[in-house]
């Protein structure tokens, strides 16, 4: 457990990082408070869905899913993803589904919005390495059109069973296609933000997809604050 002191330290430096992230001007000088380490946890009814791996470990799992035909999103994937990162990591990020560079290059999150990813992670002392990152699919749809409520349902549990191996502390989702699936809602992103959920009694915090905050720089504000207090609510939970 890192004392306060500490914490507030760790916050304080990443401030430092918002240049890098791209929110705007330093303000390193600012004297950084600790964000609320309340956690408000909705339930969610996909919690009660308890999928269990069966495997010892997530190359096992690789192995014996990444041929999955299960539904035609198999038949047109150049690559399967299915994660990358620390395979005992306390935070999952959950991302939306493969675009066309991981679709060629079999890992989550690459191109110019992982390498926002990157810099949202570095801002927190964090990286792909000590994180774990998957999507709630595993093959690329088509014109990266949002995947189908039957393709979702086919291809969940493979993501529930990642879960159940990696067993994180904390999970983010970035983008409301994931946060929606992943916690079983129509509520908004900006209803979702802000607070936390839960699923399989794992707190879930809810922000948005770099590949947004490229479109749309202004909200980059919002998401470095879902990042502050994504890391205070990380250090407490180690
Ligand atoms: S998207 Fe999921 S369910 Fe569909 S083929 Fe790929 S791995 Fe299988």
């Amino acid at each position: 457990m890192t004392d306060k002191l500490n914490l507030q330290e760790l916050v304080r430096r990443a401030f430092q990082s918002e240049i890098d992230m791209g929110v705007g001007e330093a303000i390193i000088n600012k004297q950084a408070t600790l964000p609320s380490q309340t956690v408000v946890v909705e339930e969610n009814k996909q919690a009660t869905t308890q999928v269990t791996s069966s495997y010892a470990n997530l190359d096992e799992h690789f192995a014996a899913i990444s041929s999955c035909q299960k539904c035609s999103l198999g038949k047109t994937r150049n690559k399967f993803v299915y994660g990358v990162g620390n395979p005992n990591a306390d935070l999952l990020i959950i991302g939306e589904a493969p675009g066309a560079k991981e679709d060629e290059l079999g890992e989550p999150f690459v191109g110019a919005s992982g390498a926002l990813l990157d810099k949202m992670l570095a801002a927190i002392q964090l990286s792909r390495q000590t994180v774990y990152i998957a999507n709630i699919l595993k093959c690329r749809p088509p014109e990266n059109r949002n995947p189908l409520p039957e393709e979702r349902e086919l291809c969940f549990p493979y993501l529930y069973e990642q879960i159940d191996m990696i067993k994180p502390k904390l999970i983010c989702t970035f983008g409301l296609v994931s946060s929606q699936a992943l916690l079983d809602t129509t509520e908004s992103l900006g209803g979702l933000r802000n607070k936390w959920h839960e699923f399989r009694g794992v707190p879930v915090m809810v922000t948005y997809h770099p590949a947004l905050l490229l479109r749309n720089p202004h909200f980059k504000r919002d998401a470095w604050e879902d990042m502050k207090k994504l890391k205070v609510s990380y250090e407490s939970m180690r």
